[in-house]
């Protein structure tokens, strides 16, 4: 059986469950190497058993060899006796993050069914697996690399490209036709960028706004690399920046280097989340600071740990996360500058490199 799931019997042993009932997608494939889009794992300590339906049978065999297949039909309260009936499992763990009601109460049904020897109880469980996916494995970082590679040469070339009048939503057609040329499989997010005014919502869609001379130019992009994700901001402007371009930039870009620069294993999400946060702060642009510092990178492109203000997460060797201070002012702009980086005994290495700078 493979080192991930012996962790996870660890921590189920721990919390006191026979059994944990795996539905979210990106631990399902963590755990089990199998990259389909349905299926659940049912996982005690001496069973691992892939639940997936017909259109699966062939691929999550051959992704997932630990696993014990169990063709499944109809849907999860119809299934579940048969594929649980002889695990022996009282106490059963289940995703609540992920879970639908609709799915908790099919469960709860099937429960009820199964109850010969005493009916099994459905424990609500939150971040199991999720833990375990903070640390990457040296084959994750190689994935990681690559996607974070493609990212930034697209980037760099890219912003060499744009003129003023190129709308939005074609520069983020160009950077997502890049990522595939690249050999990418595309993108890990919906890429974002976001001119002038458009650059105060930190999440705004590319629409048919044409890019101008002196805005600023919000470019929030990642590839995605044997379903590994990347994720890198860097803010640019066409033609000659203004002083206050260049002032929320500056501070912007210094926060961001106090953070990649002083960051270290120990220290808790919140902690990092300070550095910039300070820095931000004293040059009086504080409340246009109002997201966390970064976030960790994975399978998914938002997971453990955090690093917000009030994060407790301590961050360790090995974990892959962003740093990305923004400061944004309504009816103007904004600037962030983000960064995927590995934490190492030294402190963060970007994996990220497209060039800094308004352009
Ligand atoms: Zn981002
Ligand atoms: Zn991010």
């Amino acid at each position: 059986m493979n080192q991930r799931v012996i962790k996870l019997r660890q921590k189920l042993a721990e919390a006191g469950l026979d059994a944990l009932l795996v539905s979210q997608p990106e631990n399902r494939r963590y755990l089990s190497g199998f990259t389909g889009s349905a299926g659940m794992l049912l996982i005690t300590q001496d069973k691992a058993v892939i639940a997936t339906d017909f259109r699966y049978v062939e691929q999550s065999t051959q992704q997932a060899p630990d696993f014990e297949l169990f063709k499944t039909e109809g849907d999860l309260g119809h299934w579940f006796p048969d594929a649980a009936g002889d695990f022996g499992a009282r106490v059963w763990g289940y995703e609540s993050q992920h879970l639908t009601v609709a799915e908790f109460y099919a469960l709860k049904g099937a429960m009820r069914r199964t109850s010969a020897n005493g009916r099994p109880r459905l424990v609500a469980t939150r971040e199991m697996v999720e833990p375990l996916r903070q640390v990457k494995e040296p084959q994750e970082l190689a994935l990681m690399a690559r996607a974070c590679e493609i990212t930034s040469r697209t980037l760099d070339e890219v912003a060499a490209v744009l003129e003023p009048g190129t709308t939005e939503a074609a520069a983020a057609w160009e950077i997502e036709r890049r990522f595939h040329e690249k050999g990418g499989q595309g993108l890990a997010f919906d890429s974002i960028v976001a001119a002038g005014p458009n650059a105060a919502l930190p999440h705004h869609q590319p629409s048919d706004h044409p890019i101008e001379r002196g805005e600023t130019i919000v470019v929030d992009i990642g590839a995605r690399v044997g379903g590994y994700c990347c994720d890198m901001t860097r803010t640019v402007c066409l033609g000659k920046p203004d002083d206050k371009v260049r002032r929320v930039y500056d501070t912007v870009f210094g926060a961001q280097l106090t953070a990649l620069s002083t960051v270290r294993a120990g220290m808790t999400g919140a902690e990092a989340d300070a550095l910039a946060r300070g820095f931000i702060k004293k040059a009086g642009y504080g409340e246009a600071f109002g997201h966390s510092l970064g976030h960790g990178v994975g399978l998914a492109v938002h997971e453990l740990p955090r690093l917000s203000h009030v994060s407790q997460d301590v961050l360790e060797e090995g974990m892959v996360f962003t740093i990305e201070p923004g400061v944004y002012l309504a009816g103007w702009g904004g600037v962030r500058i983000e960064d995927t980086v590995v934490l190492e005994k030294g402190g963060a290495r970007p994996l990220t490199t497209a060039r800094k700078g308004l352009g």
